[in-house]
């Protein structure tokens, strides 16, 4: 058994037992868990009140590698949004964290994703209005670095870098005039040159940049959700 301290972020929690919840963490260090904490329904449980939604919490942990579920020795709170209250931030934030918990299995991997959502947390803590664009961002790069990325700068299936007029979610990316003439999937969309550089530009730049994009969110949520729902089954 081994003690580890390590950052982490609620995931979801649920009732077990008599007063007491499972709640499913996503740690810096030791990727997706599982914690037992004792009495955490109760009015005034200390340690519920230590590990909160929309907030960062320090804990530290008894990992066992052969129980599913650890038990924590101590936490508490290093921050809590300022926005933690706004029903968009939550709905915002919700969605993402719905993605990780869908994607990242139980284990010790993910330091990257943490890196990831802490930046994405901290930039939209302090962009109001641009929840959406910052989403879909986010979204992005989280493909980028799992390594699902839907091809945007060729043709996915011939590898042409021209005319790439068309976006086929099942097939993973964008398609050239010839084969998105070709190809028997139902769904290629029509897109034009800057909704394809929009979706790089949102992947491949800082958060902090893509803030102050200006963009029309629809087209591009369009096919990012229908792709997720293809590649990984989440919806957004
Ligand atoms: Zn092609």
């Amino acid at each position: 058994m081994a003690i580890v301290r390590t950052r982490a972020i609620l995931l979801k929690s649920y009732p077990f037992g008599e007063s007491s919840e499972i709640a499913i963490l996503f740690t810096e260090a030791i990727g997706k868990i599982r914690v037992s904490v004792k009495g955490a329904r109760r009015m005034k449980s200390a340690m519920r009140a230590k590990i909160l939604p929309f907030s960062i919490s320090d804990v530290v942990v008894y990992v066992h590698p052969k129980k599913e579920v650890y038990n924590i020795k101590e936490a508490h709170v290093l921050k809590i949004f300022n926005r933690a209250r706004d029903v968009k931030f939550q709905k915002t934030v919700s969605n993402v964290l719905n993605i990780i918990d869908s994607y990242v299995e139980e284990g010790p991997e993910g330091r990257k994703i943490f890196e990831l959502l802490i930046s994405f947390l901290e930039v939209l803590d302090g962009a109001e209005k641009r929840d959406d664009v910052l989403k879909l961002s986010f979204i992005l790069k989280f493909l980028k670095l799992v390594g699902h990325s839907p091809v945007l700068d060729r043709c996915v299936r011939c590898g042409t870098p021209h005319g790439l007029h068309y976006f086929s979610p099942e097939i993973g990316g964008t398609l050239c005039i010839n084969c998105a003439g070709i190809v028997e999937d139902q769904q290629v969309i029509r897109i034009n040159n800057g909704i394809r550089k929009t979706l790089i530009f949102v992947r491949d730049r800082p958060l902090s940049t893509v803030q102050n994009l200006s963009v029309n969110e629809g087209m591009i949520e369009k096919l990012i959700r229908e792709y997720l729902e293809y590649h990984l089954g989440v919806t957004i």
